[in-house]
């Protein structure tokens, strides 16, 4: 089954001048079954850098449209973007491989089509960060420099990543098909979503009423993901947001460390629309404007359909917090059944707001063997020895609760800092030690090493970063 021609253009990528490598994925590439000409040899850079399109690949860029902050965007589409190909993986599992920053597109309206190297760095670091946090994300197969220069705010070098999705079909692509006002095309697309993302749909009783509510489901999970996390998007436009509930788009995203809910890290969510606390109420809305796609499909009596489709958008809230109380009862080692994972939850996020106490600290120290480190991030308040106290004696067996929190509490997250610290260190000097570094730490989140504590630390005053950009 294959998209409509109308959603994408043939389009090649543009070569660049001296491709070299920056970082290349061989455990990812071993799960797409790759050959050896598409890794880390020197076809596989000229392919990854686009130079040379194999007779494998047929290049092109996706058509979508989307809300920006909330204003509808007829045309967007790829616009430095092209998909090269699909693979299927070891699982038999289905992939898209898109090249990112590889020139200019039918859609790139004024823009280059180009990518500096910092948002590289910065999408190969987070996304391959999340997935090792288990959090549902596109993933980065390669970054090569590509020897030219982009004009950004300064002149910066230019680089292109390689990413994997599982589609890059996004909220925003159903808008563009229906925007095109033709049911045909619109049941094809949302057949092809089915069958490319939820094939138990096919034979529900309503197939497009089950296909939103699942692609609901998935968002609402994510989302809950991202906020036990302390992970802020900060650009949950509908054209940032996958069918397939994968993470993606990562632009000037951030994790919080000190805990605050209307945490805003975007250089361009001037009002704060997709603060931290706003991710959820965000997350109903997008699933909203994807309802709106599906609404012709629907073989009901018009105002049937609404009802149906409406009750499904507003699911979101209670699906969403069932996955957020789990999740955030597992970080305080409590089953979400447990009589105070409520209460003890609430208190300590208005402790941790109170003392501006690190978001991902605050949770992994509570597994420590004693209470030296989780109380000095309190400065051993009274109030906040009450809480320990209560929340001590909440548990029968606190041993093995602090060895299950240390699993889904991760010691170290992709601080801004740090990632800006690889970031100046390639682009200035050319130097990609840090980012090597930073990005080893990463894989392993979870378990603790004395030589990478400088990892796990939150920013130092003349560290901090408040402004992240795309
Ligand atoms: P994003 O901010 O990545 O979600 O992108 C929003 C839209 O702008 C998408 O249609 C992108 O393809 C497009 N875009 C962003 N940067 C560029 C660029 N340098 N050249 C062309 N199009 C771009
Ligand atoms: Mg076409
Ligand atoms: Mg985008």
């Amino acid at each position: 089954m294959q998209l409509d021609a109308r959603l994408s253009s043939a389009v090649a990528p543009t070569p660049v001048l001296d491709p070299q490598w920056i970082a290349f994925n061989d455990e990812l590439a071993v799960q797409l079954q790759l050959p050896l000409t598409q890794r880390a040899t020197p076809e596989g850079l000229q392919i990854f850098a686009g130079n040379s399109t194999p007779d494998w690949a047929q290049p092109h860029a996706l058509a979508y449209a989307g809300h920006q902050f909330a204003n509808y965007v007829p045309q967007l589409g790829d616009g430095r973007a092209v998909l090269l190909t699909e693979v299927v993986d070891k699982n038999g599992q289905r992939y898209d491989i898109q090249l990112k920053g590889s020139g200019r597109t039918p859609y790139s309206r004024g823009g280059d089509g180009r990518s500096p190297l910092g948002p590289v760095l910065r999408e190969y670091l987070v996304s391959e960060a999340m997935h090792h946090l288990n959090v549902p994300t596109t993933r980065a197969l390669a970054a090569v420099a590509s020897g030219e220069m982009v004009k950004r705010e300064s002149i910066e070098p230019g680089a292109i990543l390689t990413r994997v999705a599982k589609s890059h079909l996004r909220v925003g692509t159903a808008q563009y098909v229906l925007a095109l006002q033709e049911r045909k095309l619109l049941k094809a697309f949302a057949d092809y979503v089915i069958q490319r993302h939820y094939p138990d749909c096919a034979t529900a009783e309503q197939p497009y009423l089950a296909l939103l509510t699942q692609v609901r489901d998935k968002q609402a999970e994510l989302v809950a993901q991202w906020m036990s996390l302390g992970f802020i998007h900060g650009v949950m436009n509908t054209d940032n947001m996958t069918l397939s509930g994968e993470t993606i788009d990562y632009g000037p995203c951030a994790f919080m460390e000190a805990y605050d809910p209307q945490k805003v890290f975007s250089s361009i969510d001037r009002r704060g629309r997709y603060m931290y606390q706003n991710q959820p109420p965000i997350g109903m809305w997008n699933i909203a404007r994807f309802a709106e796609t599906l609404l012709p499909l629907l073989e009901l009596p018009e105002q049937q359909a609404i009802e149906h489709a409406s009750d499904i958008v507003h699911g979101f809230e209670q699906v969403y917090q069932q996955h957020y109380h789990a999740r955030m009862s597992a970080k305080l080692g409590l089953a979400p059944e447990h009589p105070q994972a409520e209460q003890l939850l609430e208190d300590y996020l208005q402790l941790m707001h109170h003392h501006q106490v690190d978001f991902t600290l605050g949770f992994r120290y509570l597994s420590d063997a004693d209470d030296q480190r989780i109380g000095a991030l309190f400065q051993q308040s009274p109030t906040w020895q009450k809480w320990y106290q209560q929340w001590q004696t909440a548990h029968e067996d606190l041993n093995a609760a602090k060895q299950h929190m240390a699993q889904v509490n991760p010691i170290y997250i992709p601080r801004n800092h740090l990632v800006q610290e690889v970031i100046t260190a390639a682009t200035n000097e050319g130097d990609l030690t840090p980012f090597n570094t930073l990005h080893r730490v990463l894989k392993n989140p979870f378990t603790e090493h004395e030589e990478y504590a400088r990892y796990s630390k939150p920013a130092v005053a003349e560290q901090q970063i408040t402004r992240t950009f795309c």
